[in-house]
């Protein structure tokens, strides 16, 4: 037997209704805060992520699917390497530069939806094909911008009713100031380099702010006596992260400042922010985003503020099932046609045809079977109509009608089906 390669899964039919649930969800906030779709390919050129992202973080050193193709681009074969994409901003601002989108500074808010790839150790939440939902806010360098979306991602958040969530939100400030910060902290742990494990004494030398996100227990110390950025952060950068906690703090938002935040991409800057529950085990974290004031010079475009996050869906059901907030629909609904002739009448096609003009939902046996087996099919559905048509039906053209709640029957004349209340 094929199965579905490691770290990625089928959707199947019996949990369709909370993947559904979430999309509805997310297309009524996003509608709400006046955000527009947009879709783009789900394989990019390699350069997207390993420009933007950054060389020395594990989603372009470790995790990306990238292949490789002969294209004939100027009649000249040439080798093209592309990538499954392993996250969205930077493909939306791709996407962004190469339409105009923000032209004349034209604020552009976003929000998209789809499958991501990553090659990770696949464990509880953790794929190799994953979902996320993001919302971005373009061309604007306003902290107001910062928390629109972080009030976008809390009121889906509310919408899916969850309750207990932990915002932790920190600032790497601006260009010079991460500059100095980067500066700073790296000679701090290069007096510290020989206690360091051994990813954080590569990432101490290539990539420091990284240290700070180290899990392991050898640099816990280290980390916990790490000079903080904050002490880094130049005034227009001590005023835009002030700016965001005190509207946060006026709308009554709760969270908590946490100076290791950095967020592991490269292309952030001024307010990140992560989201995480108690609900999920060692992967708690569900969303996270931030400002990115430099993506867009480094893709290639004009400068353009900008500002976003991303939830990953599997991790927000694996939440509202925690929560126990999925209910089977267990209603009755539809309608079911019994054919009780020997020969499947035309009749039947035609009044499925009319039913499903009406909007209705309405369906019908294909496999031929006994009058017996259609009824217990009609039952397994939970169809709240059942249509017998038998011979008797079509000589006195006559529908049988029952309700399958009640068990009440009727006869209705073919001519009186398209007043029937259903
Ligand atoms: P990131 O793009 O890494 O900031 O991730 C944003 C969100 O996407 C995370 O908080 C997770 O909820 C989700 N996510 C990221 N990577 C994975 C993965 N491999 N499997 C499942 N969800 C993921």
């Amino acid at each position: 037997m094929i199965k579905t390669p490691r770290g990625t899964k089928d959707i199947l039919p019996s949990e369709i209704h909370k993947w559904q649930y979430l999309e509805q969800a997310i297309k009524k906030v996003t509608n709400l805060f006046s955000y527009q779709e947009l879709r783009t390919p789900i394989f990019e050129h390699l350069e997207v992520f390993s420009r933007s992202i950054g060389e020395q973080t594990d989603i372009v050193n470790k995790e990306m699917y990238v292949f490789e193709k002969m294209t004939n681009a100027d009649s000249n074969k040439k080798q093209e390497l592309f990538a499954l994409r392993p996250e969205m901003t930077a493909a939306l601002v791709r996407s962004a530069i190469e339409h105009n989108l923000s032209a004349q500074g034209q604020i552009q808010r976003l929000w998209y939806y789809g499958p991501f790839f990553r090659y990770e150790r696949p464990q509880a939440g953790r794929y190799r094909q994953f979902h996320q939902f993001g919302a971005e806010c373009l061309a604007t360098p306003s902290p107001t911008a910062d928390i629109e979306v972080i009030n976008l991602a809390i009121r889906l958040i509310q919408e899916l009713g969850i309750n207990k969530y932990e915002l932790l939100i920190n600032s790497l400030g601006n260009k010079e100031s991460r500059a100095n910060y980067r500066k700073t902290l790296q000679s701090y742990l290069m007096d510290n380099i020989d206690n360091l494990s051994v990813t954080s004494k590569e990432r101490a030398d290539k990539n420091p702010l990284r240290v700070l996100d180290s899990k392991d227990k050898e640099d816990q110390e280290i980390i916990a006596n790490a000079p903080k950025i904050k002490g880094s952060l130049d005034q227009e950068s001590q005023d835009h992260i002030s700016n965001v906690l005190e509207t946060l703090d006026s709308l009554g938002v709760n969270y908590t400042v946490d100076e290791k935040l950095v967020r592991g991409l490269d292309y952030y800057s001024h307010t990140v922010f992560e989201l995480r529950s108690t609900e999920l085990g060692s992967q708690d974290s569900f969303g996270g985003g931030g400002r990115y004031n430099e993506l867009f010079s480094q893709l290639g475009g004009k400068d353009v503020p900008a500002v976003g996050f991303a939830m990953g869906i599997e991790r927000l059901i694996m939440i509202l099932e925690k929560l126990d907030k999925f209910k089977q629909d267990d209603s009755y609904k539809g309608i079911y046609l019994v054919n009780a002739c020997k020969e499947k009448p035309a009749l039947i096609e035609k009044t499925l045809q009319k039913l499903r003009n009406k909007g209705l939902q309405a369906t019908s046996d294909v496999l031929d079977r006994s009058l017996k087996a259609q009824f217990k099919d009609s039952g397994k559905r939970m169809s709240k109509w059942t249509i017998v048509i038998g011979d008797d039906e079509l000589a006195t053209e006559q529908y049988q009608i029952k309700n399958m709640e009640s068990g009440e029957q009727i006869k209705v004349s073919f001519a009186e089906l398209d007043s029937f209340e259903f």
